[in-house]
């Protein structure tokens, strides 16, 4: 706190501190509001929000005064502090007329290297993004996230917005929830009321069944979609006994609670929310007229939605690049692109890290307006910055990531080839990084985050842990370079 003391004593006299051996100094984060001035530091690994003068601002802030000012930790309560006296550090919706990218930072300390990523290019980024799944494996909260991503704004001097994205939420109480904490997007996650058994029956089945449902749903349905022609900027798509029968099976539900949720919900928010619509998650691949189908019944029933997201034909797994017949994929893309065009909402691309091969067709088609989600890879980049800083831990989360890979299938869907993998005793200390390009030890590691940072030994002491964020936030700026570089690369190739 001696350290911290003359570096107030800069601060009070108005002028940024500079940085030292001891202290980091964030000069970006220099503010001056109405009597108090305040700039973040770190000192070892720790951060700080750093306060002198005198007003609101400075009394709300809570911390330890220090010869002329205050030393504020980066808690929760100095979060809001924060948030209410700089409206920059507020997650904000972005509508449909800018792209976005969702760069959910698993480990709440990538976002200054997603903010100079994104910062002078066609896109927004929603800094926050984290799925209830992500949460649970990670044992944090909604508003850990919310605290992370407000103070990296703030470290950075980042004034050009950022959203936060509740993830794949498919619960009621959670989207109230997210939205009660300032959420600012939310991507409702449909896949319990998307039918996933109706793909294998047989045509006769189909109509019995929809015969079966109360008449005035068949009714409506028959109305408005059998045998009609929708001509979607070019692109016809027609509804026979058949499809129609199909697609109310599988969506019927799904379309009910999306008008739930946006009547219920959305549409009663204090402010603007980007709402995504996700029927990824199921194991129907989204046939362009399936699409059609949800946006159609969406437009009819006056909910608007920022963004919808299909699933594409193909696999996306996670952290690595597409797998598929990539002229199928265009074609489908391209009619997914234009029936959200029509509809007048981004097309959203979920486990869009790593797509290298489709990112030049998926820019091409939706001409710059499209969501897309990214969130492992940060953490990938983050084993990289281990593997070259630090080979020793590097080398002990391989080894406990390859005994424990079994037990993360239960939640992720990937097909590593684990035995391609270069045994460890095999491999210099040099070429470590090397790992983080190959495709198996991507996705084991990609899938083990959960598992390796909250492995304990026998005293209940972290395993990998506290050395793991050590190592990165003392090697901030190795971190922040290749987040810089990973994260462009996928820009460059999406022309945003
Ligand atoms: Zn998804």
């Amino acid at each position: 706190m001696e350290l911290l003391s003359s570096v107030l004593d800069v601060l009070a006299e108005g002028k940024i501190p500079e940085s030292s051996s001891e202290v980091t100094v964030y000069e970006k984060s220099f503010e001056q509001k109405d009597q108090t001035t305040i700039v973040m530091v770190k000192v070892g690994t720790t951060k700080y929000v750093l306060a002198t003068g005198q007003g609101k601002l400075f009394e709300e802030l809570t911390g330890d005064i220090v010869g002329k000012g205050k030393v504020s930790p980066l808690s929760y309560e100095n979060r809001l502090v924060i948030n209410k006296y700089f409206e920059y550090t507020v997650p904000q919706a972005f509508g449909t007329q800018i792209a976005t990218m969702g760069l959910g930072d698993r480990l709440g300390v990538a976002s200054p290297g997603h903010i100079e990523t994104t910062r002078e290019r066609k896109v927004k980024p929603i800094l926050a993004q984290q799925s209830i799944r992500e949460l649970t494996l990670l044992n944090r909260t909604m508003t850990d996230i919310l605290d992370a991503a407000s103070f990296a704004v703030l470290q950075e001097g980042y004034k050009d917005g950022y959203g936060a994205d509740a993830d794949h939420i498919k619960l009621e109480k959670d989207i109230a929830y997210a939205l009660e904490l300032g959420f600012s997007f939310i991507t409702l996650d449909c896949s319990e009321q998307i039918r996933n058994d109706i793909e294998e029956k047989t045509d006769e089945a189909l109509q019995q069944e929809f015969a079966s449902l109360p008449v005035d749903r068949k009714e409506y349905y028959t109305t408005h979609y059998l045998n009609k022609v929708f001509d979607v900027n070019g692109l016809s798509i027609q509804f026979d006994d058949t499809s129609l029968a199909k697609n109310t099976l599988v969506y019927g539900e799904a379309i009910d609670f999306m008008e739930h949720v946006y009547n219920a919900y959305i549409q009663k928010a204090d402010k603007a929310i980007d709402f995504e619509i996700s029927i990824d998650e199921t194991e129907t691949v989204t046939a362009p007229e399936a699409h059609f189908f949800v946006a159609e019944e969406l437009r009819r029933r006056g909910v608007t939605v920022q963004s919808l997201a299909p699933r594409f034909c193909g696999e996306f797994q996670k952290g690595i690049d597409y797998i598929g017949n990539i002229e199928q994929f265009e074609k489908e893309l391209q009619a997914h692109a234009e029936i959200a065009k029509y509809f007048g909402y981004k097309l959203s691309i979920h486990s869009g890290s790593d797509k290298f091969s489709v990112f030049p067709i998926i820019g091409k088609y939706t001409e710059g307006l499209l969501h897309i989600k990214t969130a492992g890879t940060n953490w990938l980049e983050a084993v990289r910055v281990i593997a070259v800083e630090n080979p020793d831990l590097y080398r002990r989360m391989h080894v406990y990531a390859e005994e424990h890979f079994e037990e993360t299938l239960q939640y992720y869907h990937v097909t590593p080839d684990l035995d391609s993998i270069t045994p460890l005793n095999q491999t210099k200390d040099v070429d470590l990084p090397a790992y983080m390009e190959h495709d198996a030890a991507r996705q084991l590691f990609h899938v083990t985050y959960g598992i390796l940072l909250t492995a304990k030994d026998d005293q209940g002491n972290d395993l990998f842990r506290t050395e793991f964020f050590d190592t990165l936030l003392t090697n901030e700026d190795t971190y922040r370079n290749g987040l810089v570089k990973h994260i462009g690369r996928h820009l460059d190739l999406l022309d945003l």
